[in-house]
C-alpha cells in the first residue's frame, strides 16, 4: 500500500487524468465529491449541455462519466469513472472528500472495482470545491479556462453555454 500524504499547499497546475493500470490496484484519497457529467463522443469526448443540446437534437447518444479530484501519492489528479463504476460508488455512498479507495482493474475492458479503505480527515487546503472540479473537467473537455470563483449555478450555466457552442461548431462540419 502506498503512503497517501498530501501537502496542504501546492502550486496550481492543470490536473491530468489518473491512468488506471490494465491490471492491478491503485490507492487514492478523494479530495472532492464525485461530479457526474453526460458526454458525447465526437472525435473526443465533449460535455453535453443537457438543455438545448445540438448533439442530442440529432439523436447522438451520451455516456455518463463521474469525475473527482484525487491524491494518488504524487499529485492531484482527476479520476474518471465510467458509468458502471460511478453508479457503483454512488449507490454505496463511497464518494466523499476524505474517502480512501483501493481501485482494482482486472483487465483492459473490465469495470474497475472500488473497495473502501478507512477514510482520512482532510487538512485545510486539501479539500477541492465542486466548482473547481467542474472547471477542471470543462478544461479537460476543450472548454477552455472557466472561472471557478463564481456561484455554482453561474458556473454550470457558463459550462453549458460553452459546451453548446463547441458542439454546434463541431457538428457543422
Ligand atoms: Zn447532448
Amino acid at each position: 500500500m502506498m503512503v497517501l500524504t498530501c501537502k496542504a499547499t501546492e502550486v496550481p497546475r492543470p490536473y491530468s487524468v489518473l491512468r488506471l493500470p490494465t491490471r492491478g490496484t491503485v490507492a487514492v484519497l478523494l479530495l472532492s465529491d464525485l461530479v457526474g457529467f453526460r458526454v458525447h463522443f465526437e472525435r473526443s469526448s465533449l460535455i453535453c449541455p443537457r438543455e438545448d443540446c445540438p448533439a442530442c437534437r440529432t439523436g447522438r447518444s451520451t455516456k455518463y462519466v463521474g469525475y473527482c479530484v484525487v491524491w494518488s501519492g504524487e499529485q492531484r489528479q482527476l479520476l474518471r469513472l465510467t458509468e458502471a463504476a460511478a453508479r457503483s460508488v454512488e449507490s454505496r455512498q463511497l464518494a466523499f472528500p476524505g474517502a480512501v479507495w483501493s481501485i482494482e482493474k482486472r483487465g483492459s475492458r473490465s469495470t474497475p472495482v472500488v473497495t473502501e479503505l478507512p477514510p482520512r480527515d482532510l487538512k485545510p487546503g486539501q479539500l477541492v470545491d465542486t466548482r473547481e472540479v467542474l472547471a477542471r473537467v470543462a478544461m479537460l473537455h476543450s472548454l477552455g479556462v472557466i472561472d471557478s470563483a463564481v456561484p455554482l449555478a453561474d458556473l454550470q450555466e457558463q459550462i453549458a453555454v460553452s459546451a453548446r457552442m463547441l458542439l454546434s461548431r463541431l457538428l457543422v462540419h
